[in-house]
């Protein structure tokens, strides 16, 4: 792997946010900021083709976000009202967030892919619906009752995500992003969510990874309760997708640019199945297991106890995400009958 962003890189480092870059003469990187978040920003970028001008995950939703964005369009040499297209890679608050305000003052369409739009469609009604199926796949998972509300998804986070832009447009893998005089061609890499989209930007050799390939962290593979394929076959199906773009000078949607995508997902790979290893030696050791037993015996970079807060369900869903891949494989066996929560077991 060889960084090509070396100034976000350092400014990855010195913990600060990295400038606007043009990445190429008619592509721009605009970091939007993310409020309380070790990621601190999203990689926006910007694609511009005669009168069309492009945004790919326009980022957070807050005043800020929205300024530092005005900022990147205005090195660009263009306002918001000029964007014609957004796309977004996923419908995460940190890619999608902006999507609505942007389209409000530009009429600029939005497009995604159909997963991702089913995603959102899952989680509009305004019932109790979505926060009572959420407990009841905590209480699956093991989760006991004095821990299981700080870990459900609040109504705030879907208040926000009600908040969010429907599509105008949809995207399937293949298809040509509709900005004449550029090929950008949408690549379905589903894992980190089922509808996850990469972008290749044919005329640069250039791939937009959204959050499927970051230079450093692994993006979280969490199980989804209302998936239609289990997330870490998909996911690792798709890593080796797009290693072969190899080629191509990724553009991830946090950290820093780089070469080397075979590189990266040998990495990623690897450290799945390394992932997969550890729940098996958890369950060696221990017997039959929930999930949320076996998420609080992996190793955590800096330990259990400071994994707080809703990153606990962010490493539960990652924990059952590879479970669920053992089961799919035969390596792990369900050790309880019906009643939750399901527990997990090594065969024989
Ligand atoms: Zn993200």
């Amino acid at each position: 792997m060889r960084v090509t962003g070396t100034a976000q890189r350092e400014a990855w480092l010195a913990r600060t946010s990295p400038p606007v870059e043009q990445v190429r003469p008619d592509l721009w990187s605009v970091p939007v900021p993310i409020p309380d978040s070790p990621l601190r920003y999203t990689l926006t970028y910007l694609i511009a083709a005669g009168s069309g001008l492009l945004v790919v995950d326009p980022g957070w939703n807050t005043e800020a976000g929205w300024q530092a964005l005005a900022e990147g369009l205005k090195a660009a040499g263009a306002l918001p009202a000029d964007v014609t297209g957004i796309v977004v890679t996923h419908m995460h608050l940190d890619h999608h967030g902006l999507s609505a305000r942007l389209r409000e003052a530009s009429g600029a369409w939005i497009a995604m892919h159909p997963a991702e739009l089913r995603t959102l469609a899952a989680l509009r009604p305004r019932n109790a619906g979505p926060r009572r199926a959420d407990l009841a796949w905590l209480a699956r998972c093991g989760v006991p009752d004095d821990a299981a509300p700080g870990l459900a998804v609040t109504d705030d986070a879907l208040a926000a995500v009600r908040a969010m832009a429907m599509p105008d447009m949809l995207l399937e893998h293949g298809d040509l992003v509709p900005l004449p005089g550029r090929r950008v061609r949408a690549v379905w890499t589903p894992g980190h969510t089922p509808g996850h989209l990469c972008l290749h930007e044919e005329s640069d050799g250039l791939l937009l990874t959204g959050d499927h390939v970051l230079p450093r962290i692994s993006p979280n593979i969490g199980l989804q309760p209302d998936a239609a394929e289990p997330p870490l076959a998909a996911y690792l199906r798709s890593l080796e997708l797009i290693a072969a773009y190899d080629r191509a000078e990724a553009l991830p949607a946090h950290e820093y640019r780089f070469h080397g995508l075979a590189d990266r997902v040998r990495m990623l790979l690897a450290h799945h199945e390394r992932r997969c290893d550890e729940v098996i030696a958890i369950l060696a050791r221990g017997g039959p297991a929930t999930a949320w037993q076996v998420t609080r015996q992996l190793s955590w970079s800096r330990g259990w106890s400071s994994v707080t807060g809703f990153m606990r369900r962010a490493a539960l869903a990652e924990a059952g995400a590879h479970l669920r891949h053992l089961l799919d494989r035969g390596t792990v066996v369900t050790a309880s009958a019906g009643d939750p929560p399901e527990r997990y077991a090594l065969p024989g």
